[in-house]
């Protein structure tokens, strides 16, 4: 059991900031009295206590409002990223089987049609309240929030973060990082990933502010690293470069009362770290996953240049193996083991188990070196990743071949500039159609970030043996053109 987050932290520092916003700022006291008064709403319009609710709203103090009211509800939060299209949402709201969905209200006309009872955020705001029993402790092992990854089938997975493992995750986090007085987190990063959403746990356990910015701003980022107005903050190696190379323009340092700039989601290109170090700018790379509830291994910034291109090692309550690694640098799949491990899935992989043997098989491969540092070397089942986005190459091909015209998709990830890879396909057409038409036809069904940035047409695709698309050579099919 621990005590309700909400009510302990507004009992410990109720005249801390909580939360900053634009020109606004709240105590962790209003943003407890907020957080009831909206459970009380809640309830009022027949929302109960543990009931899946979906949440599709954008990054402001309203979403934080309301998360914080769900979980004084103790409600499932199914967290819904901004970015899907209508068909991908319609998969989630169903496949999650959610009791309601609420919504900012800007964003009531992208919702798919469903029946599943809808409450805008005006409306909420609005209701008149309903008294209920407040838990003043919560389970360990009540799930507290859901999100979606893409599978290597193609078929999104909600995966469960329980009470429990955000609150491991956010003490091994703070046991590596440490705490200092005034600590304050610049999140630009979606709440909806467990990049955001870890840092709402970890201004509530540890009692530290979060400056919210509704999306990536770099100029007024790097003011703030600049001034030392923040001391934390989390980004992916897109955004990151974009950091770096503002710094460089104004021929300018970091300030140092910034402490740590935790760079995860993905390999982080060395000359980054390289200049990244020119700057006064401290990155930690870190190691995780949604399924671990964010950081599982993280490299602290002054091992940065010595273990050039490593994730560090594994957080106190965690534990990392090499399946199959005899001794140090064998390769093998990433094993992960502790507290902050989801305990499995929601909805169609409700039966998956998502560990064995009590490990977690993480799908990517790497090797710990002779002083126990991880190097992540591949990642798991051909994921592209884009901007920090996952993409899942069957997601993809799976989209494409439902077209009358596709008799075969293959998509891989191409080296980019802007987003370290982007999805490019290869088609085995049934019928003739333009390549404009197919591209088309993947906006209608994926995310942005999802649609190839090419379309090329061949007569085969590159197969085993046992008739098994090789993703890895379709590169070669690129080279060849
Ligand atoms: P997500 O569930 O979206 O957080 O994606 C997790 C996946 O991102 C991992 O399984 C890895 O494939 C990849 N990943 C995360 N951190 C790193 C890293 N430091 N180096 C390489 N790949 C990473
Ligand atoms: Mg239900
Ligand atoms: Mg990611």
């Amino acid at each position: 059991m621990i005590p309700n987050w909400l009510i302990q932290r507004s009992l410990l520092t109720p005249e801390r900031i909580a939360l900053s916003f634009e020109e606004e700022q709240w105590t962790f006291k209003e943003a407890n009295d907020k957080a009831l008064i909206l459970a009380e709403k809640l309830i009022a319009n027949g929302v109960k206590q543990q009931s899946r609710v979906a949440i599709y709203a954008p990054s402001h103090p309203d979403i934080i409002w309301m998360m914080y009211a769900c979980m004084n509800l103790q409600c499932e939060m199914v967290l819904l990223n901004l970015r899907l299209t209508e068909k991908e949402l319609a998969y989630q709201i169903d496949d999650a089987a959610v009791d309601f969905i609420l919504v900012e209200d800007l964003l009531l006309e992208k919702l798919p049609v469903n029946k599943v009872p809808t409450l805008t955020f005006n409306e909420i705001n609005k209701s008149h309240q309903l008294d209920f029993d407040l838990a003043s402790e919560w389970n360990d092992d009540e799930t507290m929030t859901i999100m979606y990854t893409s599978g290597t089938t193609g078929y999104p997975k909600g995966v469960r973060q329980t009470v429990g493992n955000h609150v491991s995750s956010a003490t091994s986090s703070v046991y590596n990082m440490g705490l200092v007085d005034g600590d304050c987190w610049l999140c630009t990063m979606p709440l909806f990933h467990i990049s955001g959403f870890s840092m709402l746990a970890k201004s509530l356990l540890h009692g530290v502010e979060i400056k919210l910015y509704p999306k990536f701003n770099v100029k007024e980022i790097v003011n703030e690293l600049v001034a030392g107005t923040v001391t934390r903050m989390s980004v992916v190696s897109v955004t990151l470069e974009r950091i770096i190379s503002e710094l460089e323009a104004r021929n300018a340092k970091v300030s140092p009362k910034f402490l740590t700039m935790l760079a995860g989601g993905g390999p982080v290109p060395i000359d980054y770290l390289k200049r990244a170090e020119q700057r006064g700018l401290n990155v930690s790379q870190t190691y995780g996953m949604t399924e671990t509830s964010s950081q599982t291994a993280t490299l602290s910034s002054t091992d940065a240049l010595r273990k050039l291109g490593s994730a560090g090692k594994a957080l106190f309550f965690n534990q990392i193996r090499i399946d199959g690694a005899e001794k140090a640098f064998d390769q093998g799949e990433i094993l992960i083991r502790g507290p902050h491990v989801t305990p499995g899935y929601i909805g169609r992989f409700a039966d998956k188990s998502s560990q064995e043997n009590g490990w977690l098989h993480s799908g990517d491969i790497g090797y710990l070196d002779d002083e126990g540092y991880l190097y992540v070397v591949d990642r798991r089942s051909d994921l592209i990743i884009s901007g920090g986005e996952n993409i899942y190459p069957a997601e993809i091909e799976n989209v494409l071949v439902s077209h009358e015209a596709v008799r075969e998709a293959g998509v891989c990830g191409v080296e980019n500039d802007k987003w370290g890879q982007v999805p490019n396909a290869f088609v085995v057409l049934k019928e003739r159609i333009n390549v404009d038409e197919l591209l088309a036809f993947c906006k209608e069904h994926l995310a942005n970030y999802k649609v190839p940035h090419q379309i090329y047409i061949v007569s085969e695709l590159p197969r085993n043996g046992s008739n098994k698309l090789l993703r890895r050579k379709l590169k070669e099919l690129l080279n060849k053109e």
